[in-house]
C-alpha cells in the first residue's frame, strides 16, 4: 500500500540552514565544473570526439561540462539497445518498475539542493526557481509511479454471466523524449519516467543547453536500479538526431515539449508512417504560450501587481506560462501599470548564485538577441515604461521590461518572446477583456483577477487555455494539483502531473473471455 501523494515542499530560504546548505550545495557544484560526460547506450558509457560545451549563462568563461554528442549511428545503436531492453522492462511487475521510480525520488530528495545548484551554475536558475524545478521532477517520479500501481490491473468493466471481460493497459515500445532546457530538471524527468514506467523504454534526447543536469538525473535512475537500456541518453543535434528518431519506424511515441515551430514540424513528420512501420505513432505535444493576466475594475490592484511581476519575471520569464500580456479594465489600467512599474524597477538583476538576485540572466546568445529584437520592436509598437536595455558582457542580462499601450494586435502582444517582457493593453469590459486574451495562436495559461464571481464564472467557461487561474498568478502548476497542458497551438494538451498522463504511453487492450 502506497502512501497518498502530496507535493514535495519548497523550500524556505529565510532560514539561515537552508541558505547555508544551498550555499554548500553550490561550493560542490563549484568544484566539479568543467568534467565531461559521456553518452549512455545500453548502460554503457561512450565517448565521442564531437562533444557539447555547457556554459553558465551567467558567466560565459565558466564551462559547467562537455557531454559527449550522439549522431544517426549512435542513435541507431540506442534504438537497438532501447529495443532489446524492452523485452524485458515491459514484462517487469508494475509495482516493481514503480519502486525505480519511487527509490530515485528518495535518492533526489537527499541531494535536492545539489541537483538545484547544478541548474543555478547551467541554466541560470535562482535558488527559488532551481528548487522549484527539483520539487516538481521529484513530484513526478512520484506521482507516475503511483499512477502506474493504481492503473496496473487496468479499469472495472461489465461482464456477462457468460464472460469474463478484462481491460488493461499495455506498453508500446521504445519511445523518444525530447525535452527543452528551461524546466531541465522537472519536465526532462517527467516526460522520461511517465512513459518509462508505463514499461516502455527511452530514448532520452535533453536540449543541447543542458544536458549536465540530465546526465546527473540518468545516474540516480541507475543507482535507484533502472536496467541497462531502460532509458539512453543520447544529447545531441534536434536536427540531426531529433528528426531521425522522430521518422525512426521503430520510434512507437514521440513526448516533445519545446517550441511551437519545433513541435508542429515533429507532429507532421510522426504522422507519416515510414516504410516498414506497422503502427501509427503517438505523440505528445507541448508547446509554448501567450499567456495573458486580466485584471477587472474590482481587482485586488496589490495582488494583480504582486501576480503580474511573479508571473512575468520568475526565472526572466523563460517559461511556457510566463505572463506576456495583462489585459486591464480601463477604470484601473493606470493604477494597476504604475504599481507593476514600480515592483518591477525594485527587481535586483544578477548573478543567481548570489543568494539575493531575484532574476539571473536569460539562456544563451541567440535568446539574448531575440529578446532584445523584440524590444526594438515594441519600441516601434508601444510605449516602453521601464526596462528595455541588457548587458552581456560577463553573461546575458536583460532589465525586466514594461511595454503599455500596446495594440491586442502587435507582435508584442501575438508572438512568445520567452524573456522578461509583459506588455499592457486596457479594454472596456469582461468580454472585451476576455475576447483579447483569446486573441493569439496559443491556449496555455492565464489568469483573471477579479472579486465579481460572475466575471470569474464567465472566464471559466470562456478563456481558452488549458490553465486558468483566479485571483492568483498563471505560472507555478503543482503536479498532481493542476496538471499542465494547453490548447490551440500550445500543443496536444496531454496534462503533464495529472490523472491520465501515463495513458498517453499505452495501448488499453480488451480481453473477453466467454464460458
Ligand atoms: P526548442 O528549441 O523547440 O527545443 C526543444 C527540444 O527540441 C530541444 O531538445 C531541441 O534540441 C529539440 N529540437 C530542436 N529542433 C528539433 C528537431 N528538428 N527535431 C527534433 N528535436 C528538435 O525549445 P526550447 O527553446 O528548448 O524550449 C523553449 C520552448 O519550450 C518555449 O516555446 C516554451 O514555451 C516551450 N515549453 C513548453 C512547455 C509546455 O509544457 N507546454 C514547457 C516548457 C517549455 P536542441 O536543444 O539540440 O536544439
Amino acid at each position: 500500500m502506497v502512501v497518498p501523494y502530496t507535493h514535495e515542499p519548497f523550500t524556505n530560504f529565510q532560514d539561515n540552514s537552508n541558505r547555508s546548505e544551498y550555499d554548500a550545495a553550490l561550493q560542490l557544484v563549484k568544484s566539479e565544473l568543467g568534467k565531461a560526460y559521456p553518452l549512455i547506450i545500453g548502460g554503457e558509457r561512450v565517448t565521442t570526439d564531437e562533444q557539447i560545451v555547457s556554459v553558465n549563462p551567467a558567466d560565459k568563461s565558466e564551462v559547467v561540462g562537455t557531454v559527449s554528442k550522439a549522431n544517426q549511428a549512435l542513435a541507431e545503436q540506442a534504438m537497438d539497445e532501447a529495443q532489446e531492453a524492452f523485452k524485458t522492462w515491459s514484462a517487469w511487475d508494475p509495482e516493481a518498475r514503480a519502486n525505480v521510480l519511487f527509490r530515485t525520488a528518495a535518492i533526489a530528495r537527499r541531494r535536492k539542493h545539489e541537483f538545484s545548484a547544478w541548474m543555478t551554475y547551467e541554466i541560470g536558475k535562482t535558488r527559488k526557481e532551481a528548487d522549484a524545478d527539483s520539487a516538481e521532477a521529484i513530484d513526478f517520479l512520484e506521482y507516475y509511479a503511483r499512477q502506474m500501481v493504481e492503473l496496473k490491473d487496468g479499469e472495472a468493466i461489465n461482464s456477462r454471466w457468460f464472460e469474463h471481460n478484462q481491460y488493461t493497459y499495455q506498453p508500446l515500445g521504445v519511445g523518444l523524449t525530447i525535452s527543452p532546457w528551461n524546466l531541465p530538471f522537472a519536465i526532462m524527468a517527467g516526460t522520461t519516467v511517465g512513459p518509462m514506467v508505463a514499461g516502455n523504454t527511452i530514448l532520452l534526447k535533453p536540449a543541447s543547453l543542458t544536458p549536465v543536469i540530465t546526465y546527473k538525473f540518468l545516474e540516480v535512475l541507475e543507482e535507484a536500479g533502472m536496467p541497462a537500456g531502460v532509458v539512453n541518453f543520447i544529447p545531441g543535434s534536434g536536427r540531426e538526431i531529433g528528426d531521425y528518431l522522430v521518422e525512426h519506424p521503430k520510434t512507437r511515441f514521440v513526448n516533445f515539449t519545446g517550441s511551437k515551430e519545433v513541435g508542429i514540424g515533429i507532429y507532421e513528420k510522426a504522422a507519416k508512417v515510414q516504410p516498414g512501420q506497422n503502427f501509427l505513432k503517438k505523440t505528445a505535444i507541448e508547446m509554448g504560450g501567450k499567456d495573458t493576466i486580466i485584471v477587472d475594475d474590482d481587482a485586488d490592484l496589490d495582488l494583480a501587481a504582486a501576480s503580474i511581476v511573479q508571473s512575468a519575471y520568475g526565472f526572466s520569464g523563460q517559461k511556457c506560462s510566463a505572463c506576456s500580456r495583462v489585459v486591464a479594465h480601463e477604470d484601473v489600467y493606470d493604477k494597476i501599470l504604475e504599481k507593476v512599474t514600480k515592483l518591477t524597477e525594485d527587481l535586483s538583476v544578477g548573478d543567481p548564485v548570489d543568494g539575493n538576485t531575484y532574476m539571473g540572466p536569460v539562456c544563451e546568445q541567440s535568446a539574448y538577441d531575440k529578446i532584445l529584437n523584440y524590444i526594438e520592436i515594441g519600441k516601434g509598437e508601444a510605449r516602453l515604461v521601464t526596462g528595455g536595455s541588457g548587458d552581456n558582457d560577463k553573461g546575458y542580462f536583460i532589465q525586466p521590461t514594461v511595454f503599455a499601450d500596446a495594440d491586442p494586435n502587435a507582435r508584442i502582444m501575438q508572438e512568445e518572446i520567452f524573456g522578461p517582457v509583459v506588455a499592457f493593453t486596457k479594454a472596456k469590459d469582461i468580454q472585451e477583456m476576455i475576447d483579447i486574451a483569446n486573441n493569439t495562436d496559443y491556449g496555455l495559461t492565464g489568469s483573471i483577477i477579479s472579486n465579481n464571481r460572475a466575471h470569474l464564472e464567465k472566464a471559466r467557461r470562456e478563456f481558452q487555455v488549458g490553465n486558468l487561474y483566479f485571483n492568483r498568478g498563471c505560472t507555478a502548476a503543482i503536479v498532481g494539483y493542476q496538471p499542465f497542458g494547453g490548447f490551440k497551438l500550445s500543443g496536444t494538451d496531454a496534462k503533464a502531473g495529472g490523472p491520465g498522463y501515463i495513458l498517453h504511453f499505452m495501448d488499453p487492450k480488451t480481453v473477453c473471455d466467454q464460458f
